[in-house]
């Protein structure tokens, strides 16, 4: 399939060629590099017919981008969601790519999604529908080839039937084929909290960057999935006030701080943050706009943008999700010094561990969880210095440094390969 490296008018997609165009300019790279970059090396969208409980038949449809080999197999989740479409699983492919590079993985970004709303599926409908979507996708996935894990809507079970649906096909067991499975399929330690882990530390990273202290430092976190969630469990362990919290049903607020145990137990039982008791409720576009010291959004794609930009009040933004801050977004949160922490750098946390969760399964030996949280800070931390050097050399956002970072990286590793034929 032919791609052209056309933008469409806003969107994620956009915004991740409008950052690549940036970085490519303040590398000098000329348009054929950029449109190299700009374009999946391959997309698969194959549709997924799925048998309701209720026996009728629905046909979905699913996608696989893969992004960039340059440096690897491609890496990158899997989600459901009813909004899902190819050009969001593109520019998702493509910040994976980044991501990758710039924590120099050996990598290149890969991202899929099911048009389907998990919420309103039973644990059998969305079983059948990741077995049928996994054996479609079979010839392009594999170990040495392409690597899915969970993302928003998809968990380790998804992951375990993606495995099982995969080996069945080549007649023997591959643990290396997903990464985010469960322990005893050879998950790894750490891989559950790894991203939450990772935007824990680069928060208390940030703060100390703008001389701030993360005890008692007021922070809100949009989502309170398998991110949101433990980030603020982590924040809140460190001594950080958690002021407001929200998920897609609603917000809840306690300016004195949240009782984060409490309302993980709550949200566990309820399936959502609303109705706390500990908390007032809250519109959650007020979430976005409290004063803070630091916001994170853990949600979904474009939620900080050109209409509400100038009411964000916190000090820091740190991108838990993937593309939460448009191009206009962004370029307004700089003017007003709001330090934003860019998603490739922040939630990298997640692949890294995914990654050693890979190396394990070729390896066939477990690390301890010691072992994997230490790895873990070594690489967020190099990572971190890298990019707030970069920006300071280079007189750029930590967004524009780390794309920049990465891009380089990639761009070297292809023209080293050189292009074929
Ligand atoms: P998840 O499905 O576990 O949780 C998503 C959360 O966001 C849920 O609480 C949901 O209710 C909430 N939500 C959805 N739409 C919302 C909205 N409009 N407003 C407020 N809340 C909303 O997903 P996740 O794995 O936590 O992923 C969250 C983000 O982090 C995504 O952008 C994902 O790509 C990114 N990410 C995830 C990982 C990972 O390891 N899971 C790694 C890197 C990046």
């Amino acid at each position: 399939m032919t791609v052209m490296a056309t933008s469409p008018s806003g969107g994620p997609l956009c915004d991740a060629r409008t950052q690549l165009r940036q970085a490519v300019e303040i590398l000098g790279y000329d348009e054929g590099t950029y449109d190299m970059l700009a374009t999946s090396r391959r997309e698969v969208s194959v549709s997924v017919p799925l048998r309701r409980d209720d026996g009728r038949i629905e046909v979905l449809v699913g996608h696989r981008v893969q992004h960039n080999f340059s440096r690897g197999p491609a890496k990158g989740g899997l989600r459901f969601g009813p909004g899902v479409d190819l050009d969001e699983v593109r520019a998702l492919a493509m910040w994976m790519t980044w991501k990758c590079a710039l924590v120099d993985l050996p990598y290149g970004g890969a991202k899929g999604g099911i048009a389907i709303d998990p919420r309103s599926s039973s644990m059998a409908e969305l079983e059948r529908v990741t077995r049928r979507y996994t054996s479609e996708i079979a010839p392009v996935i594999g170990p040495d080839q392409d690597i899915p894990a969970p993302d928003v809507g998809t968990d380790e079970r998804v992951m375990a039937w993606m495995l099982d649906t995969y080996s069945v096909g080549i007649g023997r067991t591959a643990p290396a084929v997903v990464t985010g499975k469960p322990i005893a399929l050879g998950g790894s330690l750490g891989r559950a909290s790894a991203t939450s882990r990772g935007v824990a530390d680069i928060t208390v990273a940030a703060l100390a960057h703008r001389g701030r202290d993360v005890r008692g430092a007021r922070i809100a976190v949009q989502g309170f999935g398998k991110v949101g969630r433990d980030a603020a469990r982590f924040l809140h362990e460190a001594g950080a006030r958690i002021v407001a919290v929200s998920d897609v049903d609603g917000a809840v607020i306690a300016l004195e701080g949240l009782d984060v145990p409490a309302l993980v137990a709550h949200a566990a039982v309820a399936g959502t943050v609303v109705g706390f008791a500990g908390a007032d409720p809250l519109e959650p576009a007020e979430l976005l706009e409290l004063e803070l010291d630091v916001l994170i959004p853990a949600a979904v794609e474009g939620v900080i943008h050109e209409g509400n930009a100038r009411r964000v009040r916190a000090a820091i933004v740190v991108e838990g999700a993937n593309g939460p801050t448009t191009s206009e977004a962004d370029r307004i949160l700089r003017e007003r010094d709001v330090l934003v922490v860019p998603d490739i750098l922040a939630n990298s946390g997640g692949v890294i561990v995914s990654y050693f969760e890979w190396a394990q399964a070729n390896q066939t030996y477990r690390w301890s969880e010691a072992e994997v949280e230490r790895r873990l800070r070594e690489r967020m931390t190099i990572a971190w210095h890298a990019v707030v050097d970069s920006a300071a050399r280079r007189d750029v956002s930590l967004r524009l440094a780390a794309t920049t970072l990465a891009v380089e990286r990639v761009t070297e590793a292809h023209r080293l390969r050189g292009l074929y034929p």
